[in-house]
């Protein structure tokens, strides 16, 4: 039997019916799981014994997009650790203050140390700490247009559109569907504000990063419609982030609401 190396060729052998037993949120995020390492045939429940016997050994996994994305952050650390923090506290938005360099994300503090760790009272993870490093080094400081558009109508979008529009849109809308309330409560303890003018149900901005804003548009179902949700960004945002950081970013924010749901749903279930 041949490996099995596309998701896709996974995904038409399971039942599609993305029940979610697996603990991900679809038929597909398995998938993508399974194919990267971070799943086994056998965490879905619905394949039979046969199946996941046969299935196993075919499965080549390859290296994972975070196995990736950490070998890209032990780089960005040796990077910051030639950059003097004073210098550029003025173009990013941030302060140099005892010990590093703080960076107003989501209305905390996040401070970097000289050897690029990251110190915050908020939940800290790679997709952050990424963009993060790279905000630093390479962000240009740019003034924000407030001309605000689609993540694919930014400039070199092209690769990124539809994994931003898969894994931070269509993630945080199921995040949003199934915890509508908790979801609005933890934006707003990030600083979120409301936004006016806009046809959504809530429309808000929040500050990931000094010089990258979010805005997110989330629609609740209605009879007949579906729920919707689409994140805006200031058309200079890749100045002050490269767009690969960009897409990160919206991953970290869609990682970082997932953990404080499960920590503050009373059940500690995702959906
Ligand atoms: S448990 Fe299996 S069938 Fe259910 S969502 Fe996960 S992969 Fe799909």
């Amino acid at each position: 039997m041949p490996e099995m190396k596309n998701p896709l060729e996974l995904y038409k052998l399971l039942n599609k019916s993305n029940c979610k037993k697996c603990m991900l949120p679809s038929c597909m995020a398995f998938s993508v799981a399974v194919i990267q390492g971070r799943k086994k045939i056998s965490d879905c429940p619905e394949l039979d014994e046969q199946t996941v016997e046969a299935l196993s050994g075919r499965v080549a996994t390859r290296a994972s997009f975070e196995d990736e994305q950490r070998e890209r952050l032990n780089n960005l650390k040796q990077e910051v650790a030639r950059i003097d923090f004073v210098s550029v506290s003025d173009r990013i938005g941030g302060a140099a203050v005892k010990g590093g360099l703080a960076v107003n994300c989501l209305g905390k503090d996040f401070v970097i140390d000289a050897a690029g760790e990251l110190t915050s009272e908020c939940h800290k993870n790679l997709w952050v700490h990424v963009p993060l490093l790279n905000y630093i080094i390479h962000g240009t400081g740019k003034t924000l247009s407030g001309h605000w558009v689609p993540f694919n109508e930014l400039q070199g979008a092209k690769d990124w559109s539809r994994f931003f529009s898969h894994r931070c849109e269509e993630d945080m809308k199921q995040l949003a569907d199934a915890h509508t309330e908790l979801f609005f409560e933890i934006l707003s303890l990030f600083g979120a504000q409301p936004v006016g003018g806009m046809d959504a149900d809530h429309s808000l901005t929040v500050y990931p990063l000094p010089k990258v804003p979010f805005m997110i548009n989330y629609w609740e179902p209605e009879q007949g419609f579906e729920s919707k949700l689409n994140i805006l960004l200031d058309r200079v945002s890749p100045d002050n982030l490269a767009i690969g950081s960009i897409y990160l970013l919206g991953r970290g924010l869609v990682e970082m609401f997932r953990a404080l749901i499960i920590r503050h749903n009373r059940d500690g279930k995702l959906f």
